[in-house]
């Protein structure tokens, strides 16, 4: 079956029960045993939860994974990651990693003995030389948050492998629609559900996808034992996100390849950063790994005041954190979902505004970014 029809239709059987069509909320904390330890396969929804089973066959079948492990925020699905590892392991990140995981990893984790080497997106070229007998995982973000760094997966696991490592992907910004990391090689893909996958933001969630039977293991024991699970409500959010998602992709790509062109030609505008556009240093990659090239856009205003006013003046772009959302989204990282890293080897830089460009009209972005880069005073 194609994605679309997985989408729709894997894990989504109409409800045995009654028929409906679309898998139920199970909203319910317990479920009654015929005799002690009888059960039809759920007994705690911390455990198990037929919402949230629905999601994760869903989801995995679309990661083309074996297993799908839900969680209640993609931060909590970082930190069941996280407890893989036993103190004194070491992990290689990219460096402009999401500013919570970097959060997580230099304030949680380090202090407990955990160590964590941050490696420019260039670096990754040679990431064999930077990996030793302690690495137990690489841990990339591609493309990146904010700077929509590349990293070639296939060479990513090789490198990562050849020193006994396992590659984690983060995959919020592509979703399995433009990107499988597990067929290129990847252990684990990890991701914020909050953002396209659900789409609508309106629910928080997290997700983990591997094909490797003894993680899966443990991952759904540390699942039930760590207890970061979603609830059934927010389970059938992002179960009806995954519905539309290549058909939002779809807009999300063409719409951010118009904008990002767009502001390539601004004069305002001092540097832009798209995978799809040719000038991107990892533009062959993407066009390699990717189906297309995400609906993220990063650019440089001229100053950090001016960055910080011009999302302010934007009227279809809402000035908010997260993204991936139906809606255009606009922000300052340094200042907002990323100012965790103003001490970390990678900043932000104070200047860059980021944009999760929605799937409304590009004309429509278009003539906003471009009222908000010369407001009227200006131009007259
Ligand atoms: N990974 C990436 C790339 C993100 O952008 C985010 C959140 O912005 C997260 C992980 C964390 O996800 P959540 O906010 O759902 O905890």
């Amino acid at each position: 079956m194609d994605f679309e029809t997985r989408a729709i239709h894997v894990g989504q059987e109409p409800d045995p029960a009654t028929g409906a069509i679309i898998t139920p909320i199970y909203q319910t904390s317990t479920f009654v045993q015929d005799a002690v330890g009888e059960h039809k396969g759920y007994d705690y929804s911390r455990v198990a939860n037929p919402t949230r089973s629905a999601l994760q066959t869903a989801l995995a079948s679309l990661e083309s994974a074996e297993h799908g492990i839900a969680f209640s925020s993609g931060l909590g699905a970082v930190t069941t990651l996280m407890h893989l590892l036993s103190p004194g392991d070491r992990v290689v990140l990219i460096a402009d990693v999401y500013g919570g995981v970097y959060r997580m990893t230099s304030q949680v984790y380090e202090p407990k003995g955990y160590r964590f080497d941050y490696l420019p997106a260039e670096e990754f070229a040679h990431l064999g030389r930077h990996l030793d007998e302690t690495t137990r995982m690489v841990w990339i973000e591609s493309p990146s948050n904010p700077l929509l760094n590349v990293v070639d997966i296939a060479a990513a696991a090789e490198a990562a492998h050849a020193a006994g490592a396992l590659l984690v992907v983060d995959n919020t910004f592509a979703t399995p629609y433009l990107q499988r990391p597990l067929e290129l090689g990847a252990d684990v893909v990890v991701h914020s559900t909050t953002k396209y996958l659900g789409g609508h933001s309106d629910v928080v969630g997290g997700f983990v996808a591997t094909s490797d039977p003894t993680i899966a293991d443990r991952l759904y024991f540390l699942q039930k034992s760590l207890g970061a699970v979603p609830g059934p409500f927010d389970s059938w959010l992002v179960l009806r996100g995954l519905k539309t998602l290549a058909l939002r992709m779809r807009k999300h790509c063409e719409n951010a390849g118009a904008i990002a062109a767009v502001l390539s030609r601004h004069p305002r505008v001092e540097r832009v950063f798209y995978p799809g556009l040719p000038t991107h240093p990892g533009h062959e990659i993407a066009a390699r790994q990717m189906r297309d090239f995400g609906g993220m856009v990063s650019f440089l205003a001229s100053s950090p005041e001016e960055a910080a006013a011009l999302v302010a003046r934007t009227k279809l772009f809402r000035l908010a954190e997260s993204l991936g959302g139906v809606e255009s989204l606009i922000e300052v990282p340094a200042r907002m979902t990323h100012a965790s890293t103003a001490d970390a080897p990678f900043a932000a830089p104070p200047s860059l505004v980021r944009l999760s460009v929605g799937i409304e009209s590009a004309e429509d972005l278009a003539a906003d970014l471009e009222d908000a880069l010369v407001p009227a005073a200006a131009s007259a």
